[in-house]
Formats: structure tokens, sequence, C-alpha cells
């Protein structure tokens, strides 16, 4: 039962939710309006844009038409003209997406919880719509899925991030920069989420989605251990926007390095697939059977 405050608090979780959207429609439709000052631009960029509430079409749930079973949704990372990491024959937008189905169909063989997948097609959403998805279809877990990429050829393996101000390590928040650059078309930042925005969101109720958030990682960190190669067995943290979820437990899985020679092809393989999909699949039952029975 949601109590008078419990009303007015997610009242204004809409409200400053839909805060950015609008700020970021609004410089968008001045900057075609006047161009930047100086800018000189000979070109017009063209971005459907989300809308500010409720707009863009919400995905299919799947699984048991019972609203009471547990709502995951998964998020493949990037999509159209966002390609994510990797270059050549592997791309991390189509690993992301092959994954996130392999979970979905683990968790629907196996019954008893529905499933959303944030994009089901090779299309572009912007952090916040990912995020907002879930919230919209009151989800009881988020789960985004990516694939790293790093200078260094030798990285390699999986890591498990929840939401913090600030990176656990140096590769935490470099990973956190590189994967919120999807809001970032030709130098364009399409997100206008501002720090002071990002704080009163995690003052507001992070705490509560924080803990499942953190017990989640720690699940599939388990599943995955003796499976597939892990780059840290230890939950790591980072400023992911795509995680800025006031009320959704969310987490961002990194299968693993496409700039590692062996991650890749497992990461293309269906034998990683399936191993990476049965860790995770196993993962979120764990965790909405212990909530079922807390
Ligand atoms: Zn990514």
């Amino acid at each position: 039962m949601l109590s008078q405050r419990g009303m007015s608090r997610h009242l204004l979780l809409a409200l400053v939710l839909a805060i950015p959207v609008t700020i970021a429609a609004a410089l968008f439709a001045l900057d075609r309006t006047f161009g930047l000052p100086g800018s000189g631009y000979d070109y017009v960029l063209h971005i459907d844009l989300p809308q500010a509430d409720g707009e863009i079409g919400l995905p299919e749930i799947q699984g048991p038409p019972d609203a009471s079973r547990p709502l995951v949704v998964l998020d493949p990372g990037h999509g159209g003209h966002d390609p994510g990491a990797g270059t050549g024959a592997i791309s991390e937008k189509g690993v992301t997406l092959r994954i996130a189905r392999a979970i979905r169909a683990r968790l629907l063989d196996a019954g008893g919880v529905r499933v959303a997948l944030t994009r089901d097609e090779d299309r572009y959403l912007m952090l916040a719509e990912r995020s907002n998805i879930a919230r919209r279809l009151k989800a009881d877990l988020f789960v985004s899925i990516h694939a790293d990429s790093a200078e260094s050829k030798d990285a390699s393996g999986a890591s498990v991030y929840v939401l913090s101000d600030k990176g656990s390590s140096q590769t935490a928040a470099r990973i956190a920069k590189r994967e919120n650059q999807s809001d970032v078309v030709n130098g364009v930042q399409l997100s206008s989420e501002t720090d002071v925005v990002s704080t009163i969101l995690l003052d507001l109720s992070q705490s509560e989605a924080q803990a499942g958030s953190v017990e989640l990682a720690q699940l599939i960190l388990r599943e995955l251990r003796g499976k597939t190669r892990l780059h840290t067995d230890r939950v790591q943290s980072a400023a992911f926007a795509v995680l800025k979820s006031p009320d959704v437990p969310s987490v961002l899985f990194e299968t693993g390095y496409i700039s590692n020679r062996g991650d890749a092809a497992f990461l293309a393989s269906e034998e990683g697939r399936e191993a990476i999909a049965q860790a995770a699949s196993q993962a979120i039952r764990v965790f909405f059977a212990r909530q079922a029975g807390a």
C-alpha cells in the first residue's frame, strides 16, 4: 500500500526524471533553430529524441500473464548508430542483444519470471530511456548487458558493476565514462542529467535499491565462477548513467573484453553465450527466490 509520503515521493521522482529529457529537448530545439555559437555547421543532425514521459512504446513483457510474478528488464547495451565496443566482425551491440535473448530464453524456460528487453532489435535508445523502461514497467530488476574493450589486449574476463558516485577503481571510472558516451552523438551530448539531479536521485531512494543491486551483482559473480573468466571477482562500482534508476535494483554486466581475442571468440560462440546466460539467469532466479522467501 502506498503511503501519502510514498505517493508524493513517486510524484517527485516522476518530475525529477522528466526534467533532463525536457531540458535536452529544449536545448536540441534551440540548437536546431539558432545553431551553436560559432559552430558554422552546414548540416543538420537529425535524431529521434525520447518524449518527456511515457511516449516511447514499452516493450512486450513475456512469461506468465500474472502481474504478481517478478519482472526483470534486460537491457542489451548500445544499438542502432551506436555499435559500442569492438571492431571488425564482432560488435558489442550484437553480442549484448544475443546474450540478452539467451538469458530471456532460459528464464522463460524455467518459468515463474516475467522478462522484457529494452530493445529486441538493432535500434538506439538513450541511457535514460533504458532505465525509464524498467521504472515504467515497475520492474523488480534491471540488468544492462555490455562487453568491454581496452587498449591492452591482455585485459579479459567479466565484471559486474553497481552505481556509485565514484569509481571503485580507475578502470571502473574509465569504463563508466566510456559507456556513458552512448549518449554522445557527433560530439553532441543528448542527455543533460546534471550532477544536481543525480544527487537528488541518489538521496531519494538509491539506498533501498542499492542493497538489491549489490546482492544481484554478487549472485552473478558467484554463478559465473568456474564457468567463465572473471576480470575481477568483486562487485565494482562507478557512475554509470544507465544505472541511475532510483527505485529498481540495477546492475551493469560487462560480459568480457571484445578487445581480447579469447574473450571475443567466447562471446561470439554459442557455448560462451549459453554459459553466460546460464549464470545470469540462475543469479536472477536465486535473487527472486530470496525475495519471495523474505
Ligand atoms: Zn557498452
